[in-house]
């Protein structure tokens, strides 16, 4: 079968699935299943589950109140079912015609008025009609695409598609895994007798079979991207480090235990022949950027350059501030690059960059777009590399032959994982903070209470002490969050009288933004009304209290960074959660976790738990093959397995690696390269 030979609607309507090669359909998994092999009679019908009926219609009517609805009264020889429709279309109406025999699925409930049924799957029944042999898959699927249409493209597809295997079948043998087709045919059409909770909770062989597959995939490409990497050269890069220890002795406070091991990690990787590509994670602040200046220290002091990226200006702003600080008084000159930059302020920049004359550049991305040269980079530092897409590191690559790469994050995964799961970088983590930090508390109060938020706020300000006021996140509408920010401004404007309040948002011009960072800074400002564009990475050690609107809406990894932004200083630190009631099981998991919790890692730890790594911050946007099937934190002992294998056919069979990866990442030729 050749998708190409579709009707382009649909073609474009399978893309949007991720469909674009009719392999793909085979991959094309269900999300659940519907059971249609069981016909129950409507008094035995269990309750709490999904469960097939069938009897004659004996009512219908539609009614207005509470609103408009269809009820119907279907009747078997073993009882009688309310069937409640709220959005109906007249078809329907007519499906359920009194007299009408019909098949009914759906979830039985003991309402007001007896069992019911609320929009259960409604089929006209003739004659003819048996039951179904095999559970029902139900697919992911998009707008105008129906399920019986992808089952039917799937169904070709699995007959159409070659099945073979890609697994030797000495690993298939060692794990006592099913077969390839076998496995694939048997999720798409599951028997009626298989245990519902194996297909549920995916712990099914073939299941497992599937996402071994996957995870397998996923080790051999970033193993073989670390492997084509190796064989470029890049500069060694093994200086006395005098550079380094002169920007240590200037500072006004002793490395950590952790700090100075990870730069340990660092120096052996600069003084390679081939580019270091190491993941610093750290917490917020656990001051990553202090090991960033020493690392360039290493680079500039053998006579090189280095590149620091940073995702939003504020933030490249700040390191800018940051580096002419601690380097500038050893001589190193620092330039400054990003796309708000005026024209002339623009040029001198690319041309410092160009002749060398600048030993450090830091910016935006916009360093890494357009005409940037550099003379002679050696070392090029990402922060919040989460923030950054595969894009913007092939750039970067692009940007000046093969140079050093330390990207630094402060949203974690456990590190365990993050070894198997970034199989491409090395990892290195900072698991201390700085001594000497007061914890900050967290409370959690209903917005019902937000007079009492206010005085707060006053009494802070009289402390000498600085404030933000993080607005929510709107997700739909960034107009709608953008007036919220205004709003809630004007508002605290009023209730806060003789005290300076001002506002910092995504849409304004990055040099209003970095003078009102200064201002705030400076304390002329001692409320900062912000939309969540402070999310990384601001230091700004006298503000003491952040306020957090609507937090329920907020993720786990996004509130920790916001919390982040305050005890920063050497005063006792208080972060509101300001949450709008009543909450749903999994809002009030995810507050409890942020409330009980202030390390990172073990924040990232439950959020995986509550929701899963293909939804972990920044795992989607880093250009790591996504998981569709597997589960890192449950699938722990695949994924182990995966890398040992992976490991193993690399070594030995590598001509097996590419099958498996044409099937599993087709077009994943960039990847390599990054
Ligand atoms: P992050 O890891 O979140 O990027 P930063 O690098 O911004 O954290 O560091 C946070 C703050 O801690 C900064 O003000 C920094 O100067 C300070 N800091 C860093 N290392 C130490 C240390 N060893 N002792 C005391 N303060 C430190
Ligand atoms: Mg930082």
């Amino acid at each position: 079968m050749d998708l190409a030979q579709l009707q382009p609607g649909l073609r474009t309507r399978l893309l949007k699935l991720g469909i674009s090669r009719a392999f793909d359909l085979v991959l094309h998994l269900p999300m659940r299943y519907e059971d249609e092999t069981q016909l129950y009679p409507i008094a035995e019908a269990p309750v709490g589950t999904a469960a097939l009926v069938e009897g004659e219609v004996t009512g219908c009517e539609t009614t207005f109140r509470p609103k408009k609805q269809l009820v119907a009264r279907v009747r078997d020889a073993s009882g009688t079912l309310v069937v409640r429709l709220i959005h109906f279309y007249p078809n329907q109406a007519q499906q359920l015609a009194v007299g009408k025999r019909v098949r009914l699925y759906g979830e039985i409930r003991h309402g007001f008025w007896g069992d019911e049924m609320v929009h259960p799957k409604v089929k006209t029944l003739s004659d003819s009609d048996t039951l179904n042999d095999s559970l029902t898959p139900i697919y992911p699927t998009t707008a105008n695409l129906s399920q019986a249409q992808l089952a039917r493209l799937i169904a070709k597809a699995l007959k159409d598609e070659p099945l073979t295997d890609t697994l030797p079948a000495a690993v298939r043998h060692d794990f006592g895994f099913p077969d390839f087709a076998e496995s694939v045919r048997f999720l798409h059409n599951p028997p009626p007798d298989v245990a519902r909770v194996q297909l549920t909770e995916r712990i099914h062989p073939t299941w497992r079979r599937i996402k071994f597959d996957e995870l397998l995939a996923q080790q051999l490409s970033l193993r073989m991207a670390r492997a084509i990497r190796r064989e470029r050269t890049a500069p060694v890069i093994a200086p006395p480090g005098r550079l380094a220890a002169q920007l240590v002795a200037s500072l006004p406070f002793g490395l950590t235990k952790a700090q100075n091991r990870v730069l340990l990690d660092i120096s052996k990787d600069l003084g390679q022949r081939h580019p270091m590509q190491r993941l610093l994670q750290g917490d917020v602040g656990a001051g990553k950027t202090i090991v960033a200046a020493i690392a360039a220290c290493h680079a500039i002091e053998a006579g090189y350059q280095v590149a620091m990226l940073a995702p939003t200006e504020i933030l490249a702003e700040q390191h800018y501030a940051k580096f002419v600080q601690w380097l500038e008084p050893l001589g190193v000159k620092v330039a400054w690059l990003t796309g708000s930059l005026k024209a002339r302020a623009k040029r001198e920049a690319l041309e410092d960059a160009a002749l060398g004359s600048a030993q450090m550049v830091v910016g935006t991305h916009a360093i890494f777009q357009g005409t940037v040269e550099f003379k002679n980079l050696g070392l090029a530092i990402v922060d919040e590399q989460h923030r950054f897409g595969v894009a913007q590191r092939l750039a970067l690559r692009e940007k000046g032959g093969s140079p050093h790469q330390l990207m630094m994050s402060a949203t974690p995964i456990p590190r365990t994982l993050a070894m198997s799961f970034y199989a491409d970088l090395d990892v290195s983590v900072i698991d201390e903070l700085p001594p000497g930090r007061t914890p900050i508390v967290t409370k959690l109060v209903s917005d019902a209470r937000r007079d009492e938020i206010i005085e707060r706020i006053a009494s802070k300000v009289l402390e000498g002490r600085q404030v933000y006021w993080v607005c929510p996140l709107i997700e739909e509408s960034e107009a709608l969050q953008l007036q919220t920010a205004v709003d809630t401004h004007a508002q605290l404007t009023e209730e806060l009288e003789g005290i300076a309040i001002g506002l910092v948002h995504g849409k304004m011009k990055p040099a209003e933004k970095a003078a009102m960072m200064d201002a705030f800074k400076r304390n002329e400002i001692q409320v900062l009304v912000a939309t969540t564009v402070i999310e990384v990475g601001v230091d700004v050690p006298n503000a003491s209290l952040m306020v957090i609107e609507h937090a329920e809406r907020m993720g786990l990894a996004q509130l920790h960074q916001l919390r982040g932004r305050v005890g920063r200083g050497a005063h006792a630190s208080l972060c509101i959660l300001l949450y709008t009631g009543p909450l749903g099981e999994t809002a009030k998991a995810r507050l409890k976790v942020i409330y009980e919790s202030t390390d990172g890692f073990e924040i990232a730890r439950q959020d995986l738990q509550i929701r899963g790594p293909g939804e972990l911050a920044g795992v989607r946007q880093s250009g790591v093959p996504m998981l569709r099937f597997a589960d890192l934190e449950k699938d722990a002992d695949l994924l182990d397995a995966a890398r040992d294998v992976a490991e193993n056919i690399l070594a030995t069979e590598p001509q097996l690696a590419i099958p498996h990866l044409d099937r599993w990442l087709p077009g994943r030729e960039a990847l390599l390269r990054v």
